[in-house]
C-alpha cells in the first residue's frame, strides 16, 4: 500500500481485465464433496474410472438444486473495471471476498471508460422492458468527445489538490465513475453462477437478466476461465437454465 508512479496524461479504454490469478477448483471437487456421504475419502479415485457417471452425478446435483457441493472449490480473479462496475459487482456479498486498489494510500491513476462502437448507446422502452439501440455516429462521437473532455477536466482538478497539498482521500472526490479500478475477487463455482445468472443475457438461461454490458463483459471473461476449470460443472449449468444451485 505504497505509492507508484503516477502517471498524469489521461488515457482511455474500452475494455475490462479479467485475470484468474489462482485458483483450487475442478469438477472433482463437486464429485468428492458431493459422494462423501457414501464413499467418503476414497471417492477421490472413483472421479476418473466412470466419467458418465460424474457427468450424471453433477448434472442431477444441478438439477435437484443440492448446491453446497458446488462451493468446495476456489478461484480468484483479478479485474480491472471502471467504478461503476465495481459498484454493482459488490452487490453480491454471499459467497465473494474482494479487495480494491485504494484512493487513500495511492494517487488514482487516470485511466477511463469510454466505450467503443460495439457498445449500443440509446435505451429504448420502459423499465424492466428495456432494449439497447446502436447510436447513430453523431451520438458515437459525441459520447467519445464529451466524456473524454470531462475525464480530462475532472483529473486535472483532482491534479490541482493534490499539487496544493489536499489530501488523496479528500480530492478523489472530484473522480467520475467512468475511472478504472482494480481488484480481487475470489469466489466459488455456486457464487460464480449465482453472478452469472444475473449478470450476463444468454439464450439458455431460464430467468432472462438485463445486465448493463459492461459487467457483462466482465462476466463472460470470468466464465470462460470457469469454464475450463470446470466444464462438466458448466455444461451442467447452462443445461439447467443457468439458475445458480
Ligand atoms: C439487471 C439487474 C438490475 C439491478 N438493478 C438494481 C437497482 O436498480 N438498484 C439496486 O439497489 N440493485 C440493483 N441490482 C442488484 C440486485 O438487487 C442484487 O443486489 C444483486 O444482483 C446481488 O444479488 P443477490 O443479492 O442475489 O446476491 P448475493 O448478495 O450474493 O446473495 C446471494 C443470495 O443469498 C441470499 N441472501 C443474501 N443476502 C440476504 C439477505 N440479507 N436476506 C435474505 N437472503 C439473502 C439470497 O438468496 C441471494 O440471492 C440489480 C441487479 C441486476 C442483475
Amino acid at each position: 500500500m505504497s505509492d507508484t508512479p503516477t502517471e498524469t496524461k489521461p488515457s482511455f479504454r474500452s475494455d475490462v481485465t479479467v485475470e484468474l490469478v489462482k485458483h483450487a477448483a475442478g469438477d472433482s471437487d463437486v464429485l468428492w464433496a458431493a459422494r462423501v456421504s457414501t464413499a467418503g475419502e476414497q471417492s477421490l479415485e472413483e472421479l476418473s474410472k466412470d466419467p458418465e457417471r460424474s457427468k450424471g452425478l453433477i448434472n442431477f446435483l444441478m438439477r435437484d438444486r443440492h448446491g453446497s457441493p458446488f462451493e468446495h472449490n476456489s478461484m480468484t480473479f483479478f479485474i480491472s473495471a471502471p467504478i461503476f462496475v465495481f459498484r454493482e459487482f459488490m452487490r453480491h456479498r454471499v459467497g465473494w471476498s474482494y479487495n480494491e486498489e485504494s484512493g487513500r494510500y495511492r494517487e488514482l491513476q487516470p485511466v477511463f471508460y469510454v466505450p467503443d462502437a460495439s457498445r449500443k448507446l440509446v435505451q429504448e422502452g420502459r423499465p424492466g422492458k428495456y432494449v439497447f439501440v446502436d447510436g447513430t455516429r453523431e451520438q458515437q462521437e459525441l459520447t467519445g468527445r464529451v466524456m473524454e473532455e470531462s475525464y480530462v477536466r475532472a483529473y486535472g482538478a483532482y491534479q490541482e489538490m493534490l499539487a496544493a497539498g489536499v489530501a488523496r482521500e479528500v480530492a478523489r472526490a472530484v473522480l467520475p465513475v467512468g475511472l478504472f479500478s482494480s481488484m480481487y475477487a475470489t469466489c466459488n463455482a455456486r457464487s460464480l453462477m449465482h453472478f452469472l445468472g444475473l449478470r450476463t443475457q444468454h439464450e439458455q438461461a431460464r430467468t432472462p437478466s438485463f445486465p448493463q454490458r459492461e459487467i457483462e463483459m466482465v462476466a463472460e471473461r470470468m466464465e470462460q476461465h470457469w469454464a475450463q476449470l470446470m466444464p462438466l460443472t458448466h455444461a451442467a449449468f447452462n443445461a439447467n437454465g443457468r439458475v445458480a444451485p
